[in-house]
């Protein structure tokens, strides 16, 4: 069976030479402020849209507020993610 990477056979995906390597050790954060409520649900609906076509094995979250409401939504949002990762560890 060929390698669904490069077309050869002989070798599959997993041991592909021409595999490029990544180290997935980064993140991304972004504040917007001075929009309405519906630029900010159109903007966090393409932020997801454009994760998924770039980079679907990233893990995430958007979180919109009133500016107001913000950093305290945030910090519910990241309280959320160690939890979650706490969970992966423990299985
Ligand atoms: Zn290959």
């Amino acid at each position: 069976m060929a390698c669904s990477i490069c077309g050869e056979s002989g070798h599959n995906s997993k041991t592909c030479p021409k595999k490029v390597r990544q180290n997935n050790d980064y993140a991304l954060w972004t504040k917007i402020e001075g929009i309405s409520e519906p630029e900010a649900r159109e903007i966090s609906h393409r932020i997801e849209d454009v994760k998924s076509e770039i980079a679907p094995h990233g893990r995430g979250t958007t979180v919109k507020a009133p500016i107001k409401n913000l950093n305290k939504e945030i910090k519910k949002a990241l309280a959320i993610e160690d939890q979650s990762d706490e969970e992966k560890q423990t299985k």
